[in-house]
């Protein structure tokens, strides 16, 4: 055990991973429950995330680490659709053209291989480029930039192309040709081989590892004087430390350390985020589709991903659980009940079921979602960082560090940080 005194502020899964390695530390978080992001929450009789969540991880330590925890429903072959005014298609739209209007194909292959000729060589220098350089204008225009704006709310060009590596699929020219010529029967998406949890929600496969942590639940931080290495925290007690790890959001952060300087306040508030929405419901339906989950490209139905919890705990109930997410701008407030109800409704045309046979719905908000990686991102959080780490503060994981990163990566930035600090277990 280290004699250091290290405090980790936030339960998540980056906090987790630190004080797991880094034994003595103590874990103080916010919430009345751990786990962060990857909480999970029973209701209506279905385990619902925080929005999609899946492991799709190739990771050999954090599969060992999560799959010895729970038994798991492992899906050799995900099914993931998109849907665009009426007409259904499979993930991701570039592998799959046959699968559009005869128009539409035609356009896109042609755009598409265009694409290969003109751009060939040539660095993207936003994402807007990026797909440009891909995937060729007419899916650009006609897919991408529609997700864009319904999901990112930000214009392609201000969007940086480092969120992309195992996210998008850079163009693979033959199985585009392949897919335009007829049904592929082997799906090309990124995320086609996952596990999760038969139950308890995707928190199950971490639930075992917050065994054994000093975790102090209720604590929300309120205030860091780096000067006197002291945190205070809303329920007006203080804690001392030698050393202090955040893996809150890091915008939160740097207002809570009342000498931050000017600069670094500016770089802080240029950090943005999404608001995210999600719609829980349960359908007295036995299955509402083949889908484990799928995109919705229209730009009049606010919902833009969905996802049916069942389908991916392997759970047969007789009935549907559905997920819905939503996000909007950091500084949106839409009206709850409204976007509920509409989110619902959309759904009962789309997935053809009366609204009658909806057992119970609910709709719930992360205020900090998503980290949206637009162009001045990296070096606003550098600065950030920077400044807290010359006055003893150390950052890790999704939030922490500011960047768009899976629950294996945010685990193992805790890790790390641990290893680096000294902590050896
Ligand atoms: C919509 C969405 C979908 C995702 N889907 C997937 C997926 O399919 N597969 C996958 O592997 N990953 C997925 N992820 C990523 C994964 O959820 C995260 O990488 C991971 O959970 C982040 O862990 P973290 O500890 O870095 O942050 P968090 O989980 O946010 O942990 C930070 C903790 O700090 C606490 N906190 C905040 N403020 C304070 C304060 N003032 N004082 C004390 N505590 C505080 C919070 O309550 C929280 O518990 C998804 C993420 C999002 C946003």
């Amino acid at each position: 055990m280290s004699a250091r005194n290290v405090v980790v502020l936030g339960g998540g899964l980056a906090g987790l991973g630190f004080a797991r390695h880094f034994p003595g530390s103590r874990m103080f978080e916010a919430e009345a429950e751990p786990g962060g992001y990857a909480r999970s929450r029973e209701f209506a009789g279905a385990w619902f995330d925080q929005g999609a969540h899946i492991c799709h991880s190739q990771g050999a330590a954090w599969l060992e680490a999560v799959c010895a925890g729970t038994p798991l429903h492992e899906m050799a072959k995900s099914v993931v659709l998109n849907h665009k005014a009426g007409r259904w298609f499979a993930y991701p739209v570039q592998n799959h053209l046959a699968e559009l209007a005869p128009a539409e194909r035609d356009a896109a292959l042609k755009d598409f291989l265009a694409a290969q000729e003109k751009y060939r060589g040539r660095t993207p220098g936003n994402y807007e480029e990026w797909c440009r350089f891909q995937y060729g204008d007419f899916l650009l225009e006609n897919f991408y930039r529609l997700y864009t704006a319904k999901y990112w709310h930000v214009p392609m060009a201000e969007l940086a192309t480092d969120w992309l590596g195992g996210r998008l699929l850079p163009s693979q020219v033959e199985n585009i040709i392949a897919g335009a010529q007829g049904h592929q029967e082997e799906k090309q998406a990124v995320f086609r081989k996952f596990r999760y949890p038969r139950c308890g929600g995707f928190f199950g496969l971490v639930a075992h590892l917050y065994g054994g942590v000093d975790l102090r639940l209720n604590k929300r931080a309120v205030q860091v004087d780096a000067g006197r290495r002291r945190v205070s925290f809303a329920d007006g007690t203080e804690e001392g430390y030698d050393a202090l790890v955040s893996t809150i959001p890091l915008p939160q952060l740097a207002a809570m350390v009342p000498d931050a300087p000017a600069d670094v306040r500016e770089a802080a508030a240029r950090l943005r985020a999404l608001r995210h929405y999600c719609v829980n419901f349960v359908v007295d339906r036995e299955n509402l589709g083949p889908a484990n989950w799928f995109y919705v490209y229209d730009p009049e139905i606010e919902v833009s991903r969905v996802s049916f919890p069942f389908s991916l705990s392997g759970e047969e109930s007789g009935r549907t659980a559905v997920q819905a997410e939503i996000f909007v701008p950091g500084d949106a407030r839409p009206g709850g009940e409204s976007l509920r109800n509409k989110a619902v409704a959309d759904l009962v045309r789309l997935l053809d079921f009366p609204e009658s046979a909806v057992v119970a719905a609910e709709i719930r908000t992360f205020p900090v979602s998503y980290v949206i990686s637009d162009l001045d991102r990296a070096a606003a959080v550098r600065h950030v960082r920077g400044w807290l780490r010359g006055r003893g503060i150390e950052t890790a994981g999704l939030f922490g560090n500011w960047e768009y990163i899976w629950s294996d990566r945010a685990y193992e930035s805790g890790c790390a940080l641990a290893e680096a600090m000294g902590g050896g277990a």
